[in-house]
C-alpha cells in the first residue's frame, strides 16, 4: 500500500503547465540542475539480441538532459552491452551477466535494479511501456517507496510528464515530487535511439544474487515471419465482423501479405479465438502507430481506438455506416467485408 504522503507526491497539474513551464524547463536545461539529473534506461534483450523497441527509453532520457546510462542483464549481458554501447545518447552501459536475469522475471530483476539504482544514484529510471517494463518497474518503484508513472507520451520537465488516461479520452499532466522518478514510456511516442555512432563505456553491474521463489519453466510463443506488430509500418486488423477463426485466417493474412503488413486484432476477435492474444490492439493490448492502419470488421470502440488512433492513415471496411470507426478513419469503405476484402486483396496483389 502506498502511504497518503506518497499519493500526494503525484499531482495532476494540467492547468499549471504550458508554455510557461516549458520555458522554465528550457532554462533548467542550461542550468546546473540538468547536470544533477541522471537517468538509467532499462534495455530489453531476447536471446542475446538487443530489442531496439526498448530504445525509446534512451530517447526519453535524453529529453530530460543529464547523462543517460543503459542497463542490460541476462546470460550474455556483456556482449549485448558491447552492442548497446553503440547506441547514440548513452554515456555508459551497465551489464549484469547471469542466467537468473535471462528470462526477464520481475521477481529476479527487481532486487537487481534496486541495487544498481542505489549505486548509480539515478534521479530517473525509464523503461519501455512493454510487457517487460510494465511487469518490472512497478516492483522496483515500490521497493524504493516511489510511485511509477505509466505510459508517458511526453516529458514536460524533469518532474512533469504527460500520459493518457480513460483509454486515451483524457490527457493528464502529472508532477512527481518523488526523489527518483520511475517512468514507462509509450514506444510510439519516443522514437528508438540510433543504434550506431555511440561510444559508451561498459561497466559491470552489482549483482545481489537474491534467492528467488520464482522459476521460469517454459514459454509458448506464436511464431511469425511478418513484421512485428508494435513497430510495423502497416497493420491490417480484424474484428468480430469476421465471424470465425476460419474466416479470419482465410481473409486477413492474404490482405496483410499483399500490403506487407503486420496482423492485428480487436479484443472481441481475440476473445472469440479468431486470433492470438499477442495480436490484440488497444487499451489492454498493444499500442501501434503505423503509417497505415486498416481495420476490417471492427466497430471502433474507445478501448480499441486507444491503441491505434495515432496511426498516420486510418482506413476501415465496415458494413455499418454509423460504426464509430468511421469517425476516426481517413478512408472508409462501407460494404460487406466478405466481398470487399477478397476484391481488395486481388487488386493489391496484381
Ligand atoms: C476494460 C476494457 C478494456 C478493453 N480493451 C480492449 C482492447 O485493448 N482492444 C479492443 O479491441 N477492445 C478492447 N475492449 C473491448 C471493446 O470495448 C470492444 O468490445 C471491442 O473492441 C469490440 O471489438 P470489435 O470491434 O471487433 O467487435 P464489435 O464491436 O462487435 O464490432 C464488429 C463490427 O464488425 C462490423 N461487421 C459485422 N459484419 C460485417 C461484415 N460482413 N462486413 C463488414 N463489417 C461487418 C459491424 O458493423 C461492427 O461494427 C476493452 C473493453 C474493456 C471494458
Amino acid at each position: 500500500m502506498l502511504s497518503a504522503a506518497r499519493h500526494s507526491a503525484l499531482r495532476a497539474v494540467r492547468a499549471q503547465t504550458g508554455p510557461k513551464s516549458q520555458s522554465l524547463f528550457a532554462q533548467s536545461h542550461s542550468s546546473s540542475l540538468a547536470r544533477l539529473l541522471s537517468t538509467l534506461a532499462i534495455l530489453e534483450q531476447k536471446d542475446g539480441v538487443l530489442n531496439t523497441g526498448s530504445l525509446g527509453a534512451v530517447t526519453a532520457g535524453q529529453k530530460l538532459g543529464g547523462p543517460v546510462h543503459g542497463f542490460v542483464a541476462g546470460k550474455n549481458a556483456k556482449s549485448i552491452a558491447q552492442e548497446a554501447a553503440k547506441v547514440q545518447g548513452l554515456e555508459k552501459v551497465i551489464a549484469a551477466e547471469s542466467e537468473a536475469y535471462e528470462r526477464g522475471l520481475a521477481e529476479n530483476w527487481a532486487p537487481l535494479l534496486v541495487e544498481n539504482i542505489k549505486k548509480g544514484g539515478y534521479t530517473h529510471v525509464i523503461a519501455a511501456h512493454s510487457a517487460f517494463g510494465k511487469s518490472i518497474l512497478p516492483r522496483v518503484a515500490a521497493l524504493l517507496d516511489a510511485q511509477q508513472i505509466s505510459d508517458v507520451t511526453s516529458i514536460e520537465s524533469e518532474d512533469t510528464f504527460v500520459r493518457p488516461i480513460y483509454a486515451g479520452n483524457a490527457i493528464l499532466t502529472v508532477q512527481s515530487t518523488d526523489p527518483i522518478k520511475f517512468l514507462t514510456v509509450r514506444q510510439t511516442a519516443f522514437a528508438p535511439a540510433e543504434t550506431e555512432g555511440g561510444s559508451a563505456s561498459v561497466e559491470e553491474g552489482v549483482d545481489p544474487k537474491v534467492e528467488s521463489q520464482t522459476e521460469w519453466v517454459s514459454e509458448s510463443l506464436a511464431k511469425s515471419d511478418r513484421p512485428e506488430l508494435a513497430s510495423a509500418e502497416k497493420v491490417v486488423s480484424g474484428g468480430r465482423g469476421l465471424k470465425s477463426k476460419e474466416e479470419f485466417e482465410r481473409l486477413i493474412p492474404p490482405l496483410a501479405d499483399a500490403l506487407g503488413a503486420a496482423i492485428g486484432a480487436s479484443r472481441a476477435a481475440v476473445d472469440s479465438g479468431f486470433a492470438d492474444n499477442s495480436l490484440q490492439v488497444g487499451q489492454t493490448g498493444k499500442n501501434v502507430a503505423p503509417q497505415l492502419y486498416l481495420a476490417v470488421g471492427i466497430s471502433g470502440a474507445i478501448q480499441h481506438l486507444a491503441g491505434m488512433k495515432d496511426s498516420k492513415v486510418i482506413a476501415c471496411i465496415n458494413k455499418d455506416p454509423d460504426a464509430p470507426i468511421f469517425q476516426v478513419a481517413d478512408v472508409g469503405l462501407v460494404g460487406d467485408l466478405f466481398e470487399r476484402v477478397p476484391e481488395l486483396t486481388e487488386k493489391l496483389a496484381r
